[in-house]
């Protein structure tokens, strides 16, 4: 009885698991989209790029390594 309880535990514990993975991955696509889509001006050129393509440094956004020197 104790063995079939423990295997019962377990199997419930590895679906939660399988459910908060199947649930989140969607989530983290939406975040992602959102956060590609904020556009970002390079305080040197003006050129809009994507946030997570900007380089940020002292609350300015620079489109390269080269406008941020
Ligand atoms: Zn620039």
């Amino acid at each position: 009885m104790g063995i079939i309880k423990l295997i019962i535990i377990v199997l419930f514990v590895w679906m939660g698991f399988w459910l908060l993975k199947k649930f989140r991955k969607p989530i983290d696509r939406i975040k992602q989209k959102s956060s590609s889509n904020i556009m970002l001006a390079c305080s040197v050129c003006k050129i809009h790029i994507p946030r997570n393509e900007a380089i940020i440094q002292n609350n300015k956004a620079y489109c390269s390594k080269e406008h941020l020197e």
